[in-house]
């Protein structure tokens, strides 16, 4: 029960409720362990309907899923890749495996990538040369976009695909965050997150709407693409038996034991989005009457996955900082966390290339997310929404 010590709410735990010991006893009898077997090529078909799209490629994780994705887009030494600064920073790495350098852009009150300042970017910091957008002030070659859709929410990709059009970009949605998030009206009615891009990218890592454990599906508008990429993910084997390979391969591949419980999970992700709504709704009631924080709406003419839930705070009203709160909240039985340290400010990217940070600084300094596990009840929800509201008020 709420306030008894045993009970921890926990911010983000994995659900099985379905057929996952079943189909993985299954995987274990038929001894398909690895990154062969049947359950690989049934979850990259249920995630293709599901997605409505040709083909999808799972992988070993959403970073992985990335990684390809900018080997397709053609990535090379020292070209750049415009990306958020407000996101887990597995969005921004991959970009440094090619050698590429990041373009640090800002957020807009959606908390995903602002589509203004990316045209600005484009714009004022570079001009179009024979097709090619270089960065004026490096020379650098800007080859694609890394868009995420933060916490399931959907970033403003008709304003961000029409920037991509006018100046040649590729466009590579990080859609970890958001299966299941979809344009409900608009250019894109109908269509889902990672499906609008060039490439979508989808992680099963165990905090995410569903899991494999670890694991991660990428696609891509241009099936042979996507097929390509499933080519590099295995080795680049292009003859099994006598082991030819025709180019560097990685070994990214899904394993037949994370698809086992892939698929069970892809039976449950209506029930889980529609959890997550509800209890959205939940959270958003009981706090309606707080008026030192507010929830940050989902894009309208989207229906979100809601995979996790954010609260705005505001702190120069709070008496207490964001770290104090996450530990009054924890000593509450209550796990809680703050966003995102700003990418751009990490140590490995210091001196990066970082384009009018506005946004971006105020929310990470004032964002708590709460508990958003599929299986939190109500009467959680209510215990969460009133332990924030009490200890928000105190004074330190
Ligand atoms: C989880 C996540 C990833 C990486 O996924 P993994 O499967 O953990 O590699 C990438 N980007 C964002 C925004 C994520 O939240």
């Amino acid at each position: 029960m709420p306030g008894n010590e045993k009970e921890y709410i926990p911010l983000s735990v994995p659900c099985f409720e379905g057929n996952e010991k079943k189909y993985v006893n299954d995987a274990l009898a038929q001894g398909w362990v690895s990154t062969g077997g049947a359950y690989i090529t049934r979850l990259e078909e249920q995630l293709a309907a599901y997605l409505n799209v040709k083909k999808a490629a799972a992988c070993q994780s959403g970073t992985a899923a990335l990684h390809l994705a900018l080997l397709e887009c053609g990535v090379q030494p020292g070209d750049l890749v415009i990306v958020p600064t407000l996101t887990f920073i597995a969005a921004v790495n991959p970009v440094r495996y090619q050698y590429a350098e990041p373009v640090f852009m800002d957020c807009d009150e959606s908390l995903c990538m602002d589509p203004v300042k990316l045209r600005g970017f484009c714009e004022r910091e570079c001009s179009l040369e024979d097709g090619r957008l270089v960065h004026t002030a490096s020379g650098k070659t800007v080859k694609a976009v890394i868009v995420v859709h933060v916490f399931g929410n959907f970033a403003d990709m008709e304003a961000i695909m029409d920037v991509a059009e006018t100046y040649g970009l590729r466009v590579i949605e990080d859609a970890t965050e958001a299966l299941g998030t979809r344009y409900t009206q608009g250019r894109y009615a109908g269509r889902f997150a990672g499906t609008i891009g060039d490439f979508g990218a989808f992680s099963f890592n165990g905090n995410k709407i569903i899991t494999t454990g670890g694991g991660g599906a990428v696609t891509g508008r241009d099936e042979q693409e996507v097929c390509h990429m499933q080519y590099l993910s295995t080795q680049a084997k292009d003859d099994p038996q006598f082991y030819i390979h025709n180019e560097t391969g990685y070994n990214y591949r899904m394993t037949n034991l994370q698809a086992a419980l892939g698929v069970a999970q892809m039976e449950e992700l209506p029930e889980f989005v529609a959890r997550k709504n509800r209890n959205y709704a939940v959270y958003r009631e009981q706090l309606a009457d707080f008026e030192l924080g507010r929830l940050p709406g989902f894009r309208e003419g989207t229906y979100s996955n809601r995979w996790f839930y954010a609260v705005e705070l505001a702190m120069d009203r709070i008496q207490m900082s964001l770290r104090e709160i996450i530990t009054a909240m924890q000593e509450a039985g209550i796990q809680t966390r703050a966003v995102w340290g700003l990418i751009h400010e990490q140590l490995p990217y210091r001196g990066a290339i970082a384009y009018e940070m506005e946004r971006a600084p105020y929310y990470s300094g004032c964002i708590l997310n709460l508990p958003c596990s599929a299986q939190i009840t109500e009467e959680q929800i209510v215990y969460v929404a009133e332990q924030l509201k009490k200890i928000c008020c105190r004074k330190s």
